[in-house]
């Protein structure tokens, strides 16, 4: 069974690859480019929408894994949330939803506040569904610093740490992270759908 990440996002891409042992394709080395609806209202909903359709395009050879994930602000009842991709809008860039956030944090008339992220990963192959999830918990800064990891990273503070996201390397948010988290739940499954 070949195992397929239904992601376009290069940062995940890179994160998935760096923290699992198994040999990932990206659907996009297997299937001309399309749109996936993302419309489920919860994170496990989005995660279960994209591995469903990339798997329903390729078949029961495959194992599919898509991983939907963003940020949260208690402070914005939770926002920016499974819209987090989308946050300052359609057809927008990382950097440009990384500098709403901090407006935002602004004009709270706050310096940092708390955050966290949310990782679900679904994985659809013959032998059913099953969705995991891992949380990473911090706070986010009124400011970018670093170039390190992707998206919300350059504000982000991990819960007992000094450094943003993007200052800090990559094998310590691996260790910590929410897909990490998340990807220690989905690997035994992984494993046991592989030898079945
Ligand atoms: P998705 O591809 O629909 O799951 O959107 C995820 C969005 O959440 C990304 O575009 C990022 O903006 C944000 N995000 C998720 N995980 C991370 C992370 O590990 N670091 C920074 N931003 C993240």
């Amino acid at each position: 069974m070949k195992i397929v990440l239904a992601t376009g996002n290069k940062g995940k891409l890179r994160e998935f690859k760096q923290m699992c042992e198994d040999e990932l394709v990206p659907f996009s080395d297997l299937l001309d480019e399309f749109e996936i609806v993302e419309d489920g209202d919860t994170f496990a909903a989005n995660a279960l929408i994209k591995a469903r359709t990339v798997y329903e395009k390729l078949g029961e050879e495959y194992l599919v894994i898509a991983d939907d994930s963003g940020i949260s602000l208690p402070i914005l009842d939770g926002a920016p949330g499974i819209y987090s991709a989308r946050y300052a809008g359609v057809a927008v860039t990382d950097k440009d939803n990384l500098y709403k956030l901090i407006e935002a944090v602004k004009e709270k008339g706050l310096k940092s506040t708390a955050a966290y992220y949310t990782a679900a990963i679904a994985i659809v192959s013959k032998y059913g569904e099953y969705v995991v999830h891992g949380w990473m918990h911090g706070e986010v800064i009124d400011e970018a610093r670093g170039n390190k990891g992707f998206g919300y990273d350059p504000m982000f503070i991990p819960a007992g740490y000094d450094l943003t996201l993007g200052e800090l390397d990559d094998d310590v948010k691996s260790a910590i992270s929410h897909r990490g988290k998340a990807l220690d739940l989905a690997k035994p499954i992984i494993r046991m759908l592989k030898n079945k």
